[in-house]
C-alpha cells in the first residue's frame, strides 16, 4: 500500500497509560463515550464497544461527582487508556487523576486561576499521568477573543501555547496540544501553526463535525491534508451518535493514507450487470476483518466482466455470478461456491492468510 507521507514531524513522546503518543509512534485512534458517564453500567458498555473496535483511547466526560465515582468504578475494570475530559472544576480534574485517568484534557478558557492548573498539573505529576491543552474554538479565553476578533487559527493557537507555557512554567511537559474548530480548513491552518511553533505531540480533529457521512468527509479532508505532511500523533473523528463508526473511520482514514496497516476491501459500486448484493456483503466482509492489521486486499465484484480481474489483482476476493460467485486467492481461481458459502469461503481464506502470516 503506497504513502504520500513525507515523513512524521519530530515531536516527544508522550505516555497515555500504556500507550505513546508522539515521538514517532504510530497515529492513534481515540474515540470518546456520549453515554451519561454517571450511568457506570451504559458507559462501560460503551467503553468495552470500542475496545472491540480496536479504539486505543478512550475519552470520558467528567461533568461532576457523580460522574467521578462512576469513572472510579470504570476505572478499575478498564486497562485501556483513559482520559478524563474536565470542563470548569479543576478539582474534577484532579479527582479523576486521583481515580486513575491516565490523561485529562483540560480546556485551558475555562478552568480558571493558574492556581486552579497548577493543582491539576501537580496531580498529574504525582501519578505519572499527562495532560492535553485541548482548546476549542467554542470556548476561548474572553482576552484572546477580543484581540482576535473572532476564534481564528491564530487565535486557537495564541490560547495553546499560552496554555501550554504555563504548565511549561510549572516544569511539567508531559503535555498534548489540541485546536480544534468545525471549520475544517481553519483547523488545517490553526494545526499548521501550531505544529511549526511547538513539539508537543498533536491530537487532531475537527470538532462538530456532523453525522456519519459529512463528519467523516469533513474530517478525512482536514486531516488527510496534515497527516500528508507528518503533522498529528493521535486522531479523533468527531460524528454525532454512537461513538463506535468514529473508530471505524479514524482506522480507514490512517489506512487511506499508509499511515497504519489492515485490510482494505475493495468493492465494485454496482451496476445493472451486478449478480449479487455487493453493498451488504461487501459491509459484512469489512465488519468482520476491521482489526486484522495485515496489510490485506480483499475484493467483492458483482459480476465476472470486471470482477475476475480485480477480484484477481486482491489477495483474496469474490467475482459474482448467476447464482455462484468465484473465489480468488492471489490471483488463482480457487473454487465456484454457491451464494449462500461465498461469504463463509471467502473468510475462511483470509483467515487462513493472516494465519500463515503469523499475524493478528
Ligand atoms: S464489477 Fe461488474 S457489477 Fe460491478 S460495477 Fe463492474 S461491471 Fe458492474
Amino acid at each position: 500500500m503506497g504513502t504520500v507521507v513525507k515523513g512524521r514531524r519530530p515531536t516527544r513522546a508522550v505516555r497515555v497509560g500504556s500507550l505513546t503518543v508522539g515521538g514517532g509512534a504510530p497515529v492513534s485512534v481515540q474515540s470518546m463515550t456520549n453515554t451519561p458517564t454517571a450511568d457506570a453500567g451504559a458507559t462501560m458498555e460503551q467503553v468495552r464497544a470500542l475496545a472491540a473496535a480496536g479504539c486505543e483511547v478512550v475519552r470520558i466526560s467528567i461533568p461532576d461527582e457523580e460522574a467521578l465515582q462512576a469513572f472510579a468504578a470504570l476505572r478499575r475494570e478498564i486497562r485501556l487508556p483513559l482520559v478524563a475530559d474536565i470542563h470548569f472544576d479543576h478539582r474534577l480534574a484532579v479527582g479523576s487523576l486521583d481515580a486513575g485517568a491516565d490523561a485529562v484534557r483540560i480546556n485551558p478558557g475555562n478552568i480558571g486561576a493558574p492556581w486552579k492548573v497548577r493543582e491539576i498539573v501537580n496531580a498529574a505529576a504525582h501519578h505519572g499521568a499527562s495532560i492535553r491543552v485541548g482548546v476549542n474554538a467554542g470556548s476561548l479565553e474572553r482576552d484572546i477573543l477580543r484581540t482576535h476578533g473572532h476564534p481564528t487559527p491564530r487565535a486557537l493557537v495564541d490560547s495553546a501555547l499560552r496554555n501550554l507555557d504555563l504548565v511549561e512554567g510549572m516544569a511539567f511537559f508531559a503535555l498534548k496540544a489540541s485546536v480544534k474548530t468545525s471549520d475544517p480548513m481553519d483547523t488545517v491552518t490553526a494545526y499548521r501553526m501550531l505544529s511549526a511553533e511547538c513539539d508537543y505531540p498533536l491530537h487532531l480533529g475537527v470538532t462538530e463535525a456532523g453525522t456519519p457521512l459529512t463528519g467523516s468527509v469533513r474530517t478525512a479532508a482536514a486531516l488527510a491534508l496534515l497527516l500528508a505532511e507528518g503533522i498529528g500523533d493521535t486522531l479523533r473523528v468527531s460524528l454525532s451518535g454512537d461513538p463506535v463508526p468514529e473508530v471505524h473511520a479514524g482506522f480507514e482514514l490512517l489506512r487511506a493514507l499508509g499511515l497504519r496497516t489492515g485490510v482494505r476491501v475493495v468493492a465494485c459500486p454496482t451496476c445493472a450487470r451486478a449478480e449479487m448484493d455487493v453493498a451488504a456483503w461487501a459491509a459484512e466482509v469489512e465488519d468482520r476483518v476491521r482489526t486484522i492489521e495485515m496489510p490485506l486486499r480483499v475484493a467483492v465484484m458483482g459480476c465476472p466482466v470486471n470482477g475476475p480481474g480485480e477480484a484477481r489483482e486482491a489477495d483474496a476476493g469474490l467475482a459474482g455470478g448467476k447464482g455462484h460467485a468465484i473465489l480468488f486467492v492471489k490471483g488463482k481461481v480457487k473454487k465456484k461456491v454457491s451464494h449462500d458459502e461465498a461469504l463463509g469461503a471467502l473468510m475462511e481464506e483470509v483467515e487462513k492468510l493472516v494465519r500463515e502470516a503469523g499475524g493478528n
